[in-house]
């Protein structure tokens, strides 16, 4: 077929391997089931994951081609300004960029969707200025996604800093979530970012609709309310869940790959914050410690301390010595028979989709979460950042019961001996078992749902079929 004759669709994505990954498969999905071209247009935030991000792209094949928008700056910005706002600032600069490419694409094509993701409604204008519907790919949870919907009423009906708020949050058909476990931006109300956050979720209800990377069934309670549009919200789809396809790159198999060969099965606990996570130095100790303590396997993906005295993310690190430089000394030497410790990235669904991974630790990323579920991999939930502490309480004691939280202590850090019981319970004891069963139940769920009548196949293409007429 001609590629003026397929029906288009621009993605707008905004940074992050996490935004990008599901994208991606996204577009796959749109191609090879509903015969869709795909631009996807950059904003490009200047920092080295354009290179990454260029690529993965450029390695797709057409009818999936991309345009990268020139870099914006941040000189302006304060250090620590927080992520989230540099997120939304990337797309935000880059309108008038997005707007020339729009222009000059629209002459020759006619798109029929424009779609941004969790941090793109700010694209909404522009992609109305050339009559283009905009769409939302909600790369979190139905859960997340109701409260988007809550927050600028309860910004509305509430003075108190949430994480003071007496009661649980709960909404419709949703676990009930403590103030403190919300979203990261919205701890502190004074702040600009803080109200960013507010504007970009009152902009949620101009979407035409909302393809959300979760499942039907891993959130009935949740989308049930979304799909009868309770919250006064536009059409939402589940569509998930789109994980990462594995790529091997043959013969030439990663360490960790090799090394997980000659373990035996269900044995190892894989350990990793997500592509930005860190520690402080105080807790990568302890989270050394508490592994070696727990006797058990495991395979560590470690990333320098950063500078705070608590956990965060894209924090500026210290120096630029190796992150094996601050393991505790002889760490390596006394648990070289048990683990294996590899230098800020690993091949993670190959890891977690490996016979021998039997247990995974992890930020709470909901990528990591869906990629575990796929894989039905139960959990140890480290949440850090954006809105990892609601997913843990989704996967955790009120919701799925796939997933065992981490408590910290006075000090605000999680101790050796919690750590290496936290890991055994996980790995050997009943509740970790029963865990692993209701995981694996999960597992069978997701497949179904993406099998050729499953849920969310069919609400994609419930979605293709509104694209498709509004070509005609
Ligand atoms: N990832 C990976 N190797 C790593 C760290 C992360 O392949 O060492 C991938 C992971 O499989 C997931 C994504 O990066 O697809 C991280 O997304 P997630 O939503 O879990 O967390 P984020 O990085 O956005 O905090």
């Amino acid at each position: 077929q001609d590629l003026p004759e397929l029906t288009h669709i621009a993605i707008v994505p905004t940074p992050g391997m996490g935004h990008l990954f599901p994208l991606i498969e996204f577009a796959k999905r749109l191609v090879v089931q509903h015969k869709f071209a795909i631009t996807f247009i950059v904003p490009n935030d200047g920092t080295s994951s354009i290179g990454l991000q260029k690529k993965l792209l450029q390695s797709l094949p057409k009818p999936i081609s991309s345009l990268f928008l020139p870099p914006i700056s941040f000189d302006d910005l304060p250090t620590d300004s927080v992520i989230e706002t540099r997120i939304e600032l990337t797309l935000t600069r880059s309108l008038p960029a997005l707007r020339q490419t729009l222009k000059a694409l629209t002459e020759s094509t006619r798109f029929v969707a424009l779609v941004v993701d969790i941090f793109g409604p700010v694209a909404f204008d522009v992609a109305q200025e050339f009559g283009i519907p905009p769409y939302i790919f909600f790369p979190t949870t139905a859960l997340v996604l109701s409260f988007f919907f809550y927050l600028p009423k309860l910004d509305a009906i509430t003075s108190a800093e949430y994480g003071q708020l007496p009661e649980p949050i709960k909404l419709p058909g949703c676990v009930p979530v403590q103030g403190h476990d919300l979203f990261n931006p919205l701890h502190d109300r004074k702040s600009e970012p803080y109200k960013a956050f507010v504007h970009m979720t009152s902009r949620y209800n101009r979407a035409s609709g909302i393809l959300v990377n979760s499942f039907l069934d891993i959130e009935p309670g949740p989308f049930k309310a979304l799909i009868e549009r309770v919250h006064g919200n536009p059409p939402v789809y589940p569509v998930g869940p789109l994980i990462q396809t594995i790529l091997s790159n043959g013969s030439d198999e990663p360490e960790c790959l090799r090394w997980l060969d000659e373990q035996p099965k269900v044995s190892v606990i894989f350990v990793s914050f997500g592509s930005g996570g860190t520690l402080s130095q105080e807790q990568f100790t302890e989270l050394a410690s508490g592994l070696e303590l727990s006797g058990q396997r495991f395979l560590w993906v470690i990333r320098t301390p950063n500078d705070k005295t608590s956990d965060g993310a894209f924090f500026t690190l210290k120096g630029n010595k190796s992150p094996f430089d601050y393991l505790p000394e002889g760490f390596l030497e006394r648990t070289k028979d048990l683990g294996l410790v590899v230098d800020s990235w690993a091949p993670q669904v190959r890891v977690l989709a490996h016979d021998s991974t039997g247990g995974f630790l992890t930020h709470c990323g909901w990528n990591s979460t869906l990629e575990s579920v796929v894989y039905g991999v139960p959990l140890v939930t480290w949440p850090l950042y954006a809105e990892q502490k609601m997913n843990a309480v989704l996967v955790g004691d009120e919701g799925l019961k796939v997933g065992l939280r981490v408590k910290k202590n006075e000090k605000g850090i999680v101790g050796r001996e919690e750590i290496s019981e936290y890991v055994k319970v996980l790995m050997e004891g009943e509740e970790g078992k029963l865990m692993r069963k209701r995981m694996n139940q999960l597992k069978e769920s997701a497949k179904l749902a993406l099998s050729h009548e499953g849920s969310s196949t069919k609400s994609l293409a419930e979605v293709a079929q509104i694209w498709e007429n509004h070509k005609n």
